[in-house]
């Protein structure tokens, strides 16, 4: 039963980018770690940043449903934010084990979002990166 659990991916969901993790599949000690991001430096615009999302969502579909997902970490910032808080309700309402990762801007939004769906938040920067780093890091390596 450990070693099943134990295989499930992580999924890495962001409208930016993870510091250090170019989007892609990494081999952690306890199953993948896929990051799902964008290659930008920093945080896209607000004209860009919704249409980022909705790429990934789309490439995502019917894959975070999966019986073999162990855990989606979601970056929720400021300019994708409508579209992130929607794309939580979706995911947790398929009753997955999701975790909002949210910069401080409109944090009561987010908060009351969060508490709605039942996620936990990892507070982080705007943009997400470092933190998001910090949270891959961990889970290649727990
Ligand atoms: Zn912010």
């Amino acid at each position: 039963m450990e070693s099943e659990r134990n295989g499930k991916a992580t999924l890495v969901i962001t409208y930016n980018s993870v510091e250090g993790y170019p989007s892609g599949t990494y081999n952690g000690k306890n199953g993948p770690v896929v990051v799902h991001s964008n290659g930008n430096a920093k945080t896209w615009g607000r004209e860009e940043a919704e249409g980022k999302l909705g790429q990934i969502m789309h490439g995502l579909y019917g894959k975070v449903d999966q019986d073999d997902v162990k855990q989606i970490y979601l970056y929720v910032g400021l300019y994708a934010k409508d579209g992130a808080l929607r794309a939580a309700s979706n995911i947790a309402g398929n009753g997955k084990k999701l975790t909002l990762v949210a910069c401080g801007c409109d944090r009561s939004e987010k908060s009351h979002t969060a508490e709605r769906i039942g996620a936990p938040i990892i507070w982080s920067e705007c943009g997400g990166l470092h933190t998001l780093n910090k949270i891959v890091s961990e889970e290649l390596t727990k």
